[in-house]
């Protein structure tokens, strides 16, 4: 059942460039109206995986079938049902805004007065209805973002794929961008999106995968994730140099002690509690910060990294 509903199904897909293997042999299903996410830090083979999802990258091994067809036979006739929001902007800047849209429309075969109406329904959609006749090149990095996502759906795609919808946006337009993904999502559109903020992922995303080096090292929901492989609360501390024996001290304090070169995190139900502890035990760290657990700390107990270096 799931099987037949899965829009997409990947089995030990591989990709490889030369002898660096780049995605190895990953399993994922992701099923109509979910939002799905691949978490993962620069390199671990987001990208990659998504090209050939999209159907511009051959996979050198495995099974990929999207939307019920075969993705290494049947590459036009899914791209043409897919949405694509690319990790680089690829928008035409000597176009108009209005305009990227149209010409984007007639690679789908879209007629010129349907894709023009379309568009200004799009460009309102992702609140850029008023800079509809401007070039693209003056637009801010969340405008040219918003931009490539309203182009994505000219085709009205049952399947979107956005690589980093938000990567190097301020905050403001990256919530902007999250909004318009949300409505979408409302919309029962099936999102799968790539990014290396964790709280993008929790956001966004009903499901996930954390990637690492090509591989999956987890999959399940936000919440799950964080429930198997973190704890409800963590407890950030600076501990001064002359306690540089201290995460030693705070054996016993909490689950789990993590030492990073900068803080040392301390895994724990309850953080009040901790932080009682570690002053019972004489240690006077220089700052302290009680948080809730983190799909960070999913990534760093996972792989022993942190997901932004
Ligand atoms: P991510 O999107 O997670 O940052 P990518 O899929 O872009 O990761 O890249 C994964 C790895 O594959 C990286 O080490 C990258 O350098 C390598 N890679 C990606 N594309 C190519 C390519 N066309 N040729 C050679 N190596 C590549
Ligand atoms: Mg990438």
């Amino acid at each position: 059942m799931v099987e037949n509903r899965a829009l997409i199904a990947a089995t030990a897909l591989v990709k490889r460039f030369g002898d660096f293997t780049a995605v190895d042999g990953i399993d994922v299903r992701v099923a109509a109206g979910e939002a799905f996410g691949f978490l993962g830090p620069n390199g671990a083979g987001k990208s990659s995986t998504m090209r050939m999802i999209g159907c511009v990258s051959r996979p050198t091994s495995g099974r990929l079938s999207i939307l019920g067809l075969d993705a290494a036979r049947d590459g036009p006739a899914i791209r043409a049902r897919l949405g694509v929001c690319p990790q680089q902007d690829t928008l035409d800047p000597e176009l108009t805004v209005l305009e990227n849209l149209v010409v984007y429309a007639r690679y789908f075969g879209i007629p010129r007065r349907l894709a023009r109406e379309r568009a200004r329904e799009l460009l309102d959609f992702v609140q850029l209805g008023d800079r509809s006749g401007d070039k693209v090149e003056p637009l801010s990095g969340g405008m040219k973002r918003r931009l490539t996502i309203a182009r994505a759906l000219v085709n009205e795609p049952d399947l979107v794929l956005l690589d980093e919808p938000t990567t190097g946006l301020d905050p403001q337009a990256r919530h902007l961008v999250w909004e318009r993904l949300f409505r979408l999502k409302q919309r029962g559109v099936t999102l799968v999106l790539t990014t290396h903020y964790m709280d993008e992922a929790e956001q966004l995303c009903d499901r996930l995968v954390v990637m690492d080096n090509g591989r999956i090292v987890a999959e399940g929901s936000p919440r799950e994730l964080i429930a198997r492989h973190s704890t409800r609360e963590v407890v950030e501390v600076r501990l001064d140099l002359d306690n540089s024996d201290a995460p030693d001290k705070l054996d016993g304090i909490g689950e789990r002690v993590e030492v990073l070169p900068d803080r040392t995190l301390v895994y724990t139900e309850d953080g009040d509690a901790a932080l009682a502890e570690i002053a019972a035990r004489g240690l006077r760290p220089s700052s302290t910060l009680v948080r809730r657990g983190s799909l960070e700390d999913v990534f760093l107990h996972l792989t022993g990294r942190t997901l932004v270096e």
